[in-house]
């Protein structure tokens, strides 16, 4: 169980006349990450991540894990520094450079703190090449930091120059197989932005720097998103501006209903995906032996989710200026458990109360998803202050009335603003509902067609 008493959570304390010197734009998510001490700013654009957001991040690492693990994934992890010659080659060298971060070893080889790793990857492969068609598909992924010199860093954890970010590279035989790659992916990260609760809209874009055919982005919407996109109020079909091809003075029409009732709102990019064909796998040498025992160049996919900006951007577009709100699967913890106050008068009767709720509410959600308030030097009044900035799915108070004899009351409060008084049954089950919750989230049960859907993709890999 987790004591609150222990956690390391560096909250920042600005005396009242402060002058605070601003020195990056914030985000409300930000703002309020950085208060309640959950992620702590390090040199301009770097953060570091405190204990309890470090949770949240590893439970969506495990979400994504399991996503692309049903796709067929493989888990690798790829050098940071990947030598600039592999980006000569590809000729994405003679791009815009400027927001990559270059340096040297001693012996003055150069190489690049890899803002995206589709050149390591295929030089990877090249160097097991030829592999046979019957080891394909293959799908590999990794987790790990990524790095980009913004000229503005904003927002936090939403463009910071150092981010942790899923990467999957897929190889496939064809043109046509890689759609199917595709086909496979997507659905998973639909899955995926489904069991995260927040909504989202998937766009059509360009390709851009990465090259290939086709690609999808998937924004969350905000004020402070960086892309204007274009949405129908009809059907919901989004599209960015680029895409649609939007010239003035002529009207545009939905691509997808032929609504005309388009408007332009801005979008979080949190995820990407792409079909790239051969663009890497050419100049790098990667093939595979086809069915005549004839070397052919792999047909490649790319797919990206930025994992920490997904939590900024999920908190900032859920949470208030006050109050933290998560998505389910992304909390820290799910109940927060807040006993009397040390010298009050309830303070034995309640703790009786206090000690059969911390095993029975553990035994529900699990002792992990817990968090004790145990400091009880504190009054009520602050802990829960504190606790509804946090933003925990449910804070439970025993306080004067849980000291009541025949009729012991909670209070119980949940994100958003709302408070029960309930007796100990009826806040078990709300804990238990929340846990069940979860459980249905984790299980894609909101997928009519699941079994369908996980056999088809595990089919895939043979
Ligand atoms: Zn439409």
């Amino acid at each position: 169980m987790n004591k609150a008493s222990r956690l390391f959570c560096p909250a920042l304390i600005t005396p009242k006349n402060a002058v605070v010197k601003q020195t990056e734009q914030l985000s409300r998510s930000q703002k309020l990450l950085t208060e309640l001490g959950l992620v702590k700013s390090g040199s301009n654009g770097t953060y570091q991540i405190m204990p309890m957001a470090q949770r949240s991040v590893d439970k969506l690492v495990d979400l994504v894990q399991s996503n692309m693990q049903l796709a067929g994934g493989q888990k690798i992890t790829l050098p940071i520094l990947t030598p600039t010659n592999l980006w000569k080659k590809t000729g994405r060298l003679d791009g815009d450079i400027s927001e990559f971060y270059m340096v040297r070893d001693r012996s003055g080889k150069q190489f690049l703190m890899s803002p995206t790793h589709e050149e390591a990857v295929t030089a990877m492969l090249a160097t097991t090449s030829p592999i046979s068609y019957r080891q394909l598909p293959l799908r590999l992924y990794q987790i790990g930091p990524k790095f980009r010199d913004e000229l503005k860093t904003r927002f936090g954890l939403m463009r910071a120059k150092e981010f942790l970010m899923k990467d999957m590279y897929s190889f496939d035989v064809s043109e046509e197989k890689a759609g199917e790659t595709y086909a496979i992916v997507s659905a998973a990260y639909d899955r995926l932005f489904k069991q995260l609760e927040v909504p989202f809209v998937k766009v059509n874009a360009a390709t851009g720097m990465m090259g290939g055919s086709v690609s999808h982005e998937y924004h969350y919407i905000s004020p402070v998103g960086e892309d204007t996109l274009l949405q129908c109020s009809s059907c919901g079909f989004a599209g960015n501006s680029e895409v649609l091809d939007v010239k003035p003075e002529s009207p545009v029409s939905c691509p997808s209903c032929k609504g005309s009732d388009l408007k332009e709102v801005r979008g979080v990019e949190v995820a990407h995906t792409f079909v790239l064909g051969d663009k890497y796998s050419k100049p790098l040498g990667a093939t595979f032996l086809n069915t005549s025992g004839k070397p052919q160049s792999l047909v490649m996919g790319c797919y990206g989710i930025g994992i920490t900006r997904v939590i900024a951007a999920a908190l900032e577009v859920l949470s208030s200026e006050q109050e933290l709100y998560w998505p389910c699967l992304l909390a820290p913890y799910d109940v927060c458990l807040i006993g009397p106050k040390q010298g009050s008068k309830e303070q034995s009767a309640a703790e009786l109360i206090e000690n059969e709720l911390l095993s029975k509410v553990g035994k529900l959600c699990g002792h992990q998803e817990l968090l004790h308030d145990d400091r009880k030097e504190l009054t009520i009044g602050k802990r829960l202050l504190e606790a509804k900035r946090l933003g925990h799915p449910l804070t439970i108070v025993v306080g004067a009335k849980a000291a009541q004899q025949d009729s012991p009351l909670l209070e119980v409060h949940l994100s958003k603003g709302e408070k029960l008084e309930l007796d100990i049954n009826e806040a078990l089950k709300l804990v238990a509902e929340h846990s069940q919750h979860k459980k249905n989230l984790l299980n894609c049960s909101f997928l009519q067609d699941k079994e369908e859907y996980i056999s088809q993709s595990a089919g895939q890999q043979h």
